[in-house]
């Protein structure tokens, strides 16, 4: 066992990008790394049954390619994420958390503060909306994603990435922002990420650490 001791909030690492720049392919790899947990907001809200009110909520945004409320929102983040501390899935002691899809904007980054401690954030970037709504529409097929089979729903997603969740760099700044070329082969922006993380000195006290 480590004698590590509890962070006050979880090292977290946000990967940001518009629908379809990977995020969640990226998420998934890191989280298959010891000591990263990996999060993603969308995957919290399909687990719904979407019989309760929060599940349909849930179908009743994300149809039309808009963001659930905010407070519902952190309050189905906080709870999911105590139940990951509970069951010793996510040890914030020893692990990096990486979260996608959320915050998604800067009310949401605002009630996080409490909870996350972000080290840095990864913007997958992409200006080719082209390219990303082919991906999306791809991705409809392959994992029955309802809200990227739509024409008017993706580019609904597009405007409301630009208007709601991009303003988010700005809110943590340029400090902590690196900048990915997302249309990189994925392993290559796997590359980029764990380089922006291994120069960081949380990340050189945890490769110290015996575990
Ligand atoms: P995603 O899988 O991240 O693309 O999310 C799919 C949909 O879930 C989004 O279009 C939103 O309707 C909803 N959603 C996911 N994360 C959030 C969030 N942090 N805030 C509000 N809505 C979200």
């Amino acid at each position: 066992m480590s004698d590590a001791p509890k962070p006050a909030r979880f090292r977290t690492f946000l990967i940001l990008g518009a629908p379809g720049s990977g995020k969640g392919t990226q998420g998934k790899v890191l989280g298959a790394i010891p000591r990263f947990h990996h999060l993603a907001c969308g995957d919290v809200f399909r687990s719904l049954d979407t019989r309760t009110a929060l599940g349909q909520k849930f179908v009743e945004y994300s149809s039309r390619g808009e963001l659930v409320p905010d407070d519902v929102t952190v309050e189905l983040w906080r709870e999911n994420i105590k139940q990951r501390v509970d069951s010793h899935m996510f040890k914030p002691e020893i692990d990096f958390l990486v979260l996608d899809g959320i915050p998604r904007n800067v009310e949401q980054a605002e009630y996080m503060e409490q909870d996350i401690e972000v080290l840095r954030v990864f913007h997958l970037s992409c200006p080719d909306r082209t390219e990303l709504a082919r991906r999306l529409r791809k991705r409809a097929l392959k994992d029955n994603r309802f809200d990227d089979a739509n024409e008017a729903v993706i580019q609904n997603r597009f405007a409301t990435y630009e208007a709601e969740t991009k303003p988010i760099l700005e809110h943590y700044g340029e400090d902590r922002v690196i900048q990915i070329d997302a249309s990189q082969a994925p392993a290559k922006v796997l590359y980029d990420i764990l380089g922006g993380i291994m120069t960081l000195e949380a990340w050189k006290e945890l490769e110290k650490m015996k575990i």
